[in-house]
């Protein structure tokens, strides 16, 4: 009884499983961006340099001075699930400190690309020799392949390469959009690490020419004026509001622009979960109802927000590797973020109050 067109079941090889999978993690140059400096940021670096050539296709280099790796952590960083970061899902349920702990990065995309990475330990030379430059090591990933060690000169800290990304994914490649795309993919991603963490210097290149570089010196202003300009910078009142009514946020705090200061077309509008980089339409209505009527159409205010939730009360693996939250109640949240703005912009003068609420 069987039909003679029942396709047959054939078991993928690696190389295939390799490619599916890195596809996952790796959509394009702005997600390789996002994992390298996350990685910077995890080794507890205070200055991490982002360089991209022609918006990340054809080229990626992050550059640290965190506290680097040793030769033989070097060589596992880029095997297949491997991580210094937890050691079982019990350090998970515990709660995790870093902003990685999958260990995927380095190996997938080492699978999709030419990856290098130079290192050299903070206390000591790779080989645990003399800590001068010199002592550090390099390895390279073609496709998946793994080259052998190699000294090399470097200064402590990591630097990741990688070039010729999806070179042996075709199909992936030809979905990349035009450069200035891509590039503005990588910027969104830079801009919101550096201005969720303005105690680290983070600066972006492109093509050979500097985009913005923070100062790390902890301070928020300092970096929205950084990566913003002066215009922005100058137009930003500080949000600072702690709840008191029912609703999982706790307290709001960050800078937002004048109703006149606002952009077309983009949204300038960062949001934090318990400092983590979120997307959410109940953050971003929040930030908006605040204005009320005063953004002119299709205008957008600058935001910074640092939104503090009780851990319980949202859900930050709504997808793994994308930035979306749930919270388990949506309307209180919205109502915080709400009231935060309006009450910073009421401060200056800056909306009349909206109608009264019941
Ligand atoms: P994860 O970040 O989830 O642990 P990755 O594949 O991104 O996985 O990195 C694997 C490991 O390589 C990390 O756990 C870390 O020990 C090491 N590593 C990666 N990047 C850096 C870096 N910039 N500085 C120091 N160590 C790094
Ligand atoms: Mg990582």
């Amino acid at each position: 009884e069987a039909t003679t067109d029942n396709p047959q079941i054939r078991a993928l090889d690696d190389a295939t499983i390799r490619q599916i999978a890195a596809g996952e993690v790796v959509e394009r140059p702005a997600s390789v961006v996002k994992e390298l400096v996350e990685n910077s940021l995890d080794a507890d670096a205070s200055r991490v340099s982002v360089a991209v050539e022609n918006g990340g296709k054809d080229g990626i280099r992050v550059r640290d001075d965190g506290k680097g790796m040793t030769e033989s952590n070097l060589e596992r960083a880029v095997e297949k699930h491997t991580t210094s970061k937890i050691r079982d899902i019990s350090d998970l349920d515990a709660g995790v400190g870093t902003l990685g702990f999958r260990g995927e990065a380095l190996h997938t995309v080492g699978a999709v690309s030419r990856l290098t990475v130079r290192s050299k330990p903070r206390n000591g030379g790779a080989g645990g020799a003399s800590g001068t430059a010199g002592a550090g090591a390099e390895l390279t990933v073609e496709g998946g392949d793994s080259g052998e060690l190699r000294p090399a000169g470097c200064p402590a800290g990591t630097t990741v390469e990688v070039d010729d990304l999806f070179f042996n994914t075709p199909a992936r490649k030809k979905f990349l959009k035009t450069d200035p795309t891509e590039f503005d993919h990588v910027n969104t991603v830079v801009t919101q690490y550096a201005l969720a963490n303005p105690d680290v210097a983070i600066s972006l290149e492109h093509n050979g020419r500097e985009v913005f570089a923070t100062e790390g010196n902890g301070d928020l202003p300092s970096a929205v004026l950084s990566v913003y300009g002066r215009e922005v910078a100058e137009a930003m009142v500080h949000v600072d509001f702690e709840a008191t009514g029912p609703g999982p946020v706790q307290s709001v705090s960050g800078v937002v622009s004048h109703p006149e200061t606002t952009r077309a077309g983009r949204e300038y509008l960062s949001t934090f979960v318990n400092d983590r980089y979120v997307t959410a339409a109940t953050l971003r209505e929040g930030v908006l109802d605040a204005y009320g009527g005063q953004l002119a159409p299709d205008r957008y205010p600058f935001a910074v927000l640092f939104v503090e939730v009780e851990p319980d009360a949202v859900d930050v693996n709504v997808h793994p590797r994308k930035m979306e939250v749930r919270f388990d109640d949506e309307s209180s949240a919205k109502r915080a973020v709400t009231d935060a703005v309006e009450e910073a912009l009421l401060d200056h003068g800056l909306v009349r109050s909206s109608a009264p609420r019941g």
